[in-house]
Parts: structure tokens; sequence; C-alpha cells
């Protein structure tokens, strides 16, 4: 299976595509993940990509084009998190690929800056929330660059300009499945999976 999970930043795309790789057995790939091991890495990408993504801004499609073919060549079955996020992005990917579904996570403006500023970074490996999901003692956390003030509405103003109008795109290739992202993660988890398997 195919997929790929749309939403704004902050919506908990990758807490949910995290949980769904384990419970239906798919990888996740991520482009925000990708890029942020490549600046951590200091590759030629890496320095390429991390100006524009401190100040919220989206990294130039090509750069992502390519890393996405590399990524995904041969694959049959995946989650995008994170890509396409834009409608060049979302034509490059068709022409390598036929995707089968494309999950939109929605949420109020309001629970989305809330869920972005409080979000932390597990040295685990996983992502917790100061209020929602806080971290356990022995996890030690970080703040995202990208999750301050500045960067947070940046990011949600790029989102609407950008991305949103992958939304249209993908329900007029009749593609597109809504899910709800108001509830608990364990909710928002077993409605996607329901909706994917129907
Ligand atoms: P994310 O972890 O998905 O919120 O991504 C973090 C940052 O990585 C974004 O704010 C962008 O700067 C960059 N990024 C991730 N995915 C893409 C993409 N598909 N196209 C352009 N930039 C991206």
């Amino acid at each position: 299976m195919k997929l790929v999970f749309l939403g704004p930043p902050g919506v908990g795309k990758g807490t949910y595509s995290a949980r769904i790789m384990e419970e239906m057995n798919i990888v996740q790939i991520s482009t925000g993940d990708l890029l942020r091991e490549a600046v951590g890495n200091k590759t030629e990408l890496g320095m390429k990509a991390k100006g524009y993504m401190d100040a919220g801004e989206l990294v130039p499609d090509q750069l992502i084009i390519d890393l996405m073919k590399e990524r995904i060549d041969g694959m049959d079955s995946f989650i995008l998190d994170g890509f396409p996020r834009t409608i060049p992005q979302a034509e490059a990917l068709e022409k390598e690929i036929a995707i089968d579904n494309v999950v939109s996570f929605e949420a109020p403006e309001d629970m989305i800056i809330q869920r972005l500023s409080g979000r932390r970074m597990g040295n685990d490996g996983k992502i917790y929330h100061i209020d929602n999901n806080p971290a356990p003692e022995e996890v030690e956390v970080t703040q995202r660059d990208d999750d301050k003030p500045d960067a947070i509405k940046n990011r949600l103003v790029v989102y609407k300009n950008q991305t949103e109008p992958l939304i249209k795109y993908y329900t007029e290739k009749n593609k597109l499945i809504k899910v709800d992202a108001t509830g608990s993660v364990e909710e928002i988890v077993t409605n996607t999976i329901n909706k994917i398997e129907e």
C-alpha cells in the first residue's frame, strides 16, 4: 500500500505514521526526519537545507524530489510523511509511482499551535509534548528550532499557501481520505486504519 499523509505542521502526522507503521507493518518515510539527519551529518543536502528549515520555509522542490526519488525507488509499500508538500512535488511523485490514498489530517489552528509549541523531541527518537504526552524522566528532550514562535507562524503561512492546495488536487483525483485529528492518538490511529482498509 502506498500512502501519503497530509496535514498542517503539528497536526500529528509523524506520531500517527509511526504508530500505523507498527500496526500495519508499512515503512514510514519522513522527509523532515531525512532532512534533519542530513543537517546533523552536515552533508551537502543538509547544508543546503538548514537555513530554509530553521526559518520554517520549504526546502526547494528539486532537492526534495531528488531525495525522494532515490528513497522510494523500487518500493511497493510506504507511508510518506511530509511529502509531497507542493503541487510540483505531487506532479513529480505521480510520474514516479501511483499512490493509493492520501490521508488528510484536520484540526483547528489553535490546537495545532498548542501541539507545535509544546512539542519536544526525545533522545529515544520519540515525539513528546510538555502537557499532552510528557517524556519519562530518563529521556532528554529538546525543542526543534522551527517549533519556536516565529518559525511556527511562518510554517502555518507556508502550509496554507503551498501545501493546502494539495487537498483539492488529490480530491479531484479521488484519492483523498479525511481524518478528524482532534481526538486522542489512539482514536485517530484506529480511525485512520479503518478508513484506509475500507
Ligand atoms: P517536518 O518535520 O515535516 O515538519 O519538516 C521540517 C522542515 O523540513 C519543513 O519545515 C521544511 O523546511 C522541510 N521539509 C520537509 N519536507 C519537505 C518537503 N516535502 N518539501 C520542502 N521542504 C520540506
